[in-house]
């Protein structure tokens, strides 16, 4: 086996054609590779998803951006 995969190769996100992280689940397993909990939250009504989803279960936007989840609280 001769595996010449780098690190920083190794988190490929899937991305729509502007470059944006798509809200799907294979991008929020990559960051969790990365040792980050993220989730998308909602840019119409501020709904934080997580798992993400493409579409928000609150008002049904399709604007999302990708937050870090704060699990350190407790
Ligand atoms: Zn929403």
């Amino acid at each position: 086996m001769s595996k010449t995969m780098t690190r920083e190769a190794s988190k490929d996100f899937v991305r729509d054609a502007h470059g944006e992280i798509l809200p799907i689940i294979e991008n929020f397993y990559s960051y969790c590779a990365e040792g980050k909990l993220m989730g998308i939250k909602c840019v119409g009504c501020g709904e934080i998803m997580c798992p993400p989803r493409a579409i928000c279960r609150n008002c049904l936007s399709d604007k999302y951006e990708w937050v870090e989840l704060k699990s350190k609280e407790n």
